[in-house]
């Protein structure tokens, strides 16, 4: 790949741990957050800066399982592992956490986690109805109150409106991004894609951070139109579903691409589902944030038919050859959904379907080579 713009978001990381710092000695407050339920348009109206926690990394989890079970999910155990070794900065650098009630694993982890550091646990409503949404509407309201206690200020609506805009601007620019990838061939790598979703979370300055991802944007229509690009007509693309992946957990995608493929589409966490979706800026904000946040597809709804018919017109728009649906080994909700998904899709689209159920390590990435190579090859002979 030949994009400067890539090397810039290759750095953003490291820069931004600095500039927290140096924001934080001015005064300005941190909130870590694990998932994106977080409604994040409330902590940027309280001024405060949101970081992600949720880990992707295999190196703290021999830490993590001197309290937690071994047969846990590796994102918990990864997240908890970087709290309470003390050597993830993020963490370190956070005054507040914000979780939810998701996956029975994440929310027995949070009641650790309260012990280290004050977090504020939202109820989530594992149904997506009007019922659901008023109980939620509750919830966002109470952790509006929390951070404005906890961080000692005053959260106005004109706060909140503008928010709202500035991360619906975001969630523009992050989808027109992965909008790229509809060209065919694509003119970037689900690696370096995801790179980019994923080390952008971490810069401070929103407002840059949508001109840097729009400028690479362009810069990707650029090579397109140049044909400049690692892919060809007959690379089999390939969506990504289920749980969340970042820089670090990212061996499958990184095997998929090695193995002649190409992740055009995230649906996941970090990618699709986070960003497909706006709040509605002509509503009161709270309750507009709530129904934007409820709508999430995420497994630990029940049902969850939004994430089948999200993955099925994504399989259009990106012209998808196969599905790859990834399970963190213990995750038993996305784990069973899968059945689901798969059946949903059998009946609508003619496609290869892959679930890989995995973890952090990388004790099977042979195993996994052989299973993917076999699944691209079944797709380039259909
Ligand atoms: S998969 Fe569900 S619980 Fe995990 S980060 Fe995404 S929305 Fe949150
Ligand atoms: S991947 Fe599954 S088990 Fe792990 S945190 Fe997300 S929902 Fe929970």
């Amino acid at each position: 790949m030949q994009s400067e713009m890539l090397c810039e978001f290759e750095n953003l990381r490291a820069k931004s741990i600095n500039l927290i710092k140096s924001a934080k000695e001015k005064g300005r407050k941190v909130v870590g957050k694990y998932c994106i339920y977080s409604p994040m348009e409330i902590v940027m109206a309280a001024g405060a800066i949101p970081i992600p926690l949720c880990s992707t990394k295999q190196d703290p989890i021999a830490v993590a399982e001197k309290v937690l079970p071994r047969n846990l999910c590796p994102l918990i155990k990864s997240s908890y592992g970087y709290a309470v070794s003390g050597v993830c900065p993020y963490f370190n650098l956070s005054d507040l956490l914000i979780a939810e009630t998701t996956c029975d694993g994440k929310k027995k982890m949070y009641e650790l986690l309260s012990k280290i550091k004050p977090l504020h646990l939202l109820q989530l409503p594992q149904k997506q109805d009007e019922e659901a949404l008023q109980y939620w509407y509750g919830e966002i309201i109470k952790l509006k109150d929390r951070l404005e206690v906890e961080l000692n200020v005053t959260i106005t609506d004109q706060d909140l409106r503008e928010a709202i805009q500035l991360l619906n601007e975001e969630r523009r620019s992050l989808k027109d991004l992965q909008d790229i990838a509809k060209l065919k061939p694509s003119p970037i790598s689900g690696v370096d894609l995801l790179m980019v979703l994923y080390n952008r979370g971490f810069s401070i300055d929103k407002e840059e951070a949508v001109l840097m991802v729009d400028r690479l944007t362009l810069e990707l229509k650029e090579l397109y139109s140049r044909g400049i690009t690692s892919f060809n007509m007959k690379t089999p693309r390939i969506l990504l579903t289920g749980v969340p992946v970042g820089i670090g957990s990212h061996k499958v995608v990184q095997i998929i691409e090695e193995s002649g493929g190409n992740v055009v589409c995230f649906e996941s966490c970090g990618g699709y589902k986070a960003v497909y979706d706006q709040v509605d800026e002509g509503k009161e904000p709270l309750l507009a944030i709530a129904e934007k946040y409820l709508r999430t597809p995420c497994s630990c709804m029940s049902p969850n038919i939004a994430r089948f018919e999200l993955v099925e017109r994504l399989v259009d728009e990106f012209n998808v050859d196969g599905i790859v649906d990834l399970t963190w080994q213990a995750c038993h909700t996305y784990n069973i959904e899968s059945y689901s998904l798969k059946k949903y899709l059998q009946g609508k689209k003619n496609l290869s379907f892959l679930q890989i159920e995995t973890d952090y390590s990388e004790s099977d990435v042979e195993q996994l080579k052989v299973r993917i190579e076999a699944f691209l090859e079944m797709i380039s002979i259909t």
